[in-house]
């Protein structure tokens, strides 16, 4: 469920489209006119795992995803914890898996959920046991893997690269083809 921003925080005022002179010069947001609380609206920043076991990578299916979609681990950062630390407990809390590398791939956008997702490359092993949210995984040797034309995918795609594979993208009638549904699915 998405859930949209109405009320001041502070006060619980009804917030209004309200213009101010900010930096970039004058902004309209969502600020609240009786506290001068601003909606900045920022992304959130969201934590996406390439885990690799014994030279193979996990791609997991989450519940509300059509059959043939198969992505990273991810998952937000909890209050007081690093980026890494972060990772490390999602991939524990999603696989089971115990992460021992934990590497930057890079900061990819996801405009359309307002997010910025920040990917590790991992180096895991242990019995995978999936969390309730998550319905199947597989693994792929490294040829094997198709990068699919979002910001956790760019990700994949850099670091094959770095593992010197060219990276192969899903044609656009596979990618549709693997995606068939998601829009229609209930959104977190
Ligand atoms: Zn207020």
């Amino acid at each position: 469920m998405r859930y949209e921003t109405r009320f001041c925080p502070h006060c619980a005022t009804d917030l209004a489209p309200i213009v101010l002179l900010e930096d970039s010069g004058e902004k309209e947001r969502l600020r609240c006119p009786a506290c001068g609380w601003t909606h900045w609206n920022n992304p959130t920043p969201v934590l996406a795992a390439i885990v690799e076991v014994n030279g193979r990578v996990l791609l997991a299916r989450n519940a509300l995803w059509p059959s043939k979609m198969y992505a990273l681990i991810t998952g937000f950062m909890e209050a007081g914890e690093s980026p890494e630390e972060g990772i490390a407990r999602e991939v524990k809390e999603e696989t089971n898996l115990d992460t021992h590398a934990v590497r930057l791939v890079g900061a990819y956008e996801f405009l359309r959920m307002n997010q910025v997702i920040i990917a590790y490359h991992v180096q895991a092993e242990g019995d995978v046991k999936l969390s309730p949210e998550l319905v199947d995984y597989r693994f792929y040797e490294l040829d094997q893997l198709k990068c699919w034309p979002a910001g956790t995918g760019y990700a994949l795609a850099d670091w094959l690269r770095s593992r010197g594979h060219e990276p192969v993208f899903f044609t656009a009638e596979e990618n549709a083809e693997r995606r068939r549904g998601l829009d229609d699915a209930p959104k977190d």
